[in-house]
């Protein structure tokens, strides 16, 4: 598929309306100042026309023989976000091709509960902002009714954030195995054997370097998380070295969540589970993805769902009461009846949170390059999207965190629900950017927040584990920059 720019050079924009109805295609751009024609069948033309008086706004499809288009003239001072009204037009013409209606309209962006939020501080009602949403992004009632229901959740701890405050998360960049679909940057505990140990030496440096980064500007450690890569695959001794390291370096008295993912069940066991409530961590994360044992063999996840029993009735054995499971709707081979009785077991369980995924086909995961993937493509996922916020919302549980990545299928989300009061804070504080977070670990990326003076930066750690050990002295160096940013604030 070609894409024309003529006139402008909305690239990044036009191709996220694209990709909401042919997620799997690559893109060919040509950018100039007059009309061109193309050698490519399939291709969209963005023409922006000025003149004195006017500006001509036009887009042109022809895709797989079919051909549309949409034009709007506005006056020459009208302010109007050109790149939107391309958008909208791009999404009328598209809409009409391919029969596909996107629920989240023209909205490509990750957090659109963080512009929910945004529209209830400067005072809108819930009408305004429906109507707005309906208005101005083509989205659907039923997917703004759950940004709604999201922000209206996170209210209370969204206005209580200090900018004083900070979280810490810890990468464990190993699994067992690799699943067919991820596309993070794990490595197996096998083929990583020999770099573990070091690993871990170097993630405890980094974790004291960073306890007395935060003891000088005087931050409070308010949330931990271990995420991966899967913490729990490394052994329990390791994971007590790296919890006693934390302890030990920070003022652990402000801490009100202290999150382990669990992640998957071949990893669990007794030992580590112990280890890990001994060293203070209060949720934990069992994630099965599927109860059904032949998506989860289709998948590579290599565990069953006997096992996700077996490692959840253990973490409620030895007393944990803040439970996640993750589930990920969209998997190949899955249908909506699987799926659904996968969320109707998961609903029975009572997690304190359940989080349902859709699936994401990123470039990395192998899933990308394999026949499955028209398989994956074909899959109702949005019957089964709606499925789990119906029986979830019935069950009591709500929705208290929502994002979304590029490439899902159906251009759909990614949402966190929760019991009533079981939020989990280090979740809508990372998704809506409102606190400080200091990543340790290979492939962790600190953000550092500015509340007052609406300042984000980040800063990136190498991704490779091998990377990581290489060149740590000069990622040490670089996070001095956390400092620089605190200093500006003041
Ligand atoms: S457990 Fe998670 S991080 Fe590890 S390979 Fe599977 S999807 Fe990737």
């Amino acid at each position: 598929m070609t894409l024309i720019f003529c006139g402008n050079d909305y690239k990044y924009e036009i191709e996220g309306i694209m990709k909401l109805f042919i997620p799997a295609v690559r893109f060919k751009h040509i950018f100039s100042d007059a009309p061109v024609s193309s050698d490519d069948a399939d291709n969209v033309t963005v023409s922006v026309k000025e003149s004195e008086e006017s500006v001509g706004l036009s887009v042109s499809v022809n895709y797989l023989g079919r051909h549309a288009e949409r034009e709007q003239i506005i006056s020459a001072d009208d302010t109007s976000d050109r790149e939107l009204l391309l958008s909208k037009l791009l999404y009328q013409a598209m809409s009409e091709i391919s029969g596909i209606v996107p629920k989240w309209g023209v909205m490509t962006g990750v957090r659109p509960v963080k512009r929910v939020n945004r529209y209830i501080d400067s005072g809108c009602s819930e009408d305004e902002i429906r109507e707005i949403f309906r208005r101005e992004f083509y989205c659907s009632e039923e997917k703004f009714d759950i940004a709604y229901r999201t922000a209206q959740v996170q209210r209370s701890i969204v206005r209580g954030v200090r900018d004083s405050s900070f979280s810490l998360y810890v990468n464990i960049p190993f699994c067992p195995t690799r699943c067919s679909y991820c596309s993070f940057i794990s490595q197996t505990t096998e083929s990583g054997k020999k770099l573990i140990p070091d690993y871990i030496g170097l993630l405890c440096r980094e974790i004291e370097f960073t306890a007395q980064t935060a003891a000088a500007l005087g931050l409070t450690l308010e949330t931990v998380y271990f995420g991966g890569g899967t913490p729990t695959s490394i052994e329990a001794a390791q994971l007590e070295q790296i919890m006693r390291t934390i302890e030990n370096s920070f003022d652990m008295s402000g801490v009100r969540e202290y999150t382990v993912e669990a992640g998957r069940a071949d990893t669990i066991t007794r030992e580590k589970l112990e280890t890990i409530k001994r060293c203070g961590c209060s949720r934990i994360s069992v994630n099965p993805q599927t109860l059904n044992n032949s998506v989860l063999e289709a998948i590579g996840r290599r565990h069953t769902a006997e096992q996700f029993y077996e490692a959840f009735r253990l973490a409620r054995e030895l007393g944990f009461d803040h439970i996640n499971t993750d589930i990920i709707a969209g998997l190949p081979t899955d249908t909506p009846e699987s799926f659904n009785d996968t969320v109707d077991r998961l609903i029975a369980l009572a997690p304190e949170n359940i989080t349902v995924h859709t699936l994401s086909i990123k470039r990395a995961a192998d899933l990308n390059y394999s026949e499955n993937k028209g398989t994956v493509l074909k899959n109702p996922t949005g019957i089964m999207v709606d499925h789990a916020a119906r029986r979830l919302t019935e069950s009591g549980y709500s929705p208290y965190y929502l994002y979304r990545q590029k490439n899902m299928l159906e251009n759909l989300e990614n949402i966190g629900w929760c019991k009533k009061g079981e939020e989990s804070l280090y979740n809508i504080y990372i998704m809506e950017e409102i606190q400080t977070i200091l990543a340790v670990g290979a492939g962790a990326s600190s953000k550092l927040v500015d509340l007052r003076g609406k300042r984000l930066e980040r800063i990136f750690n190498y991704k490779h584990p091998l990377e990581y050990i290489k060149h740590f002295d000069l990622m040490l160096e670089k996070k001095k920059e956390i400092v620089d940013f605190y200093a500006e604030k003041k």
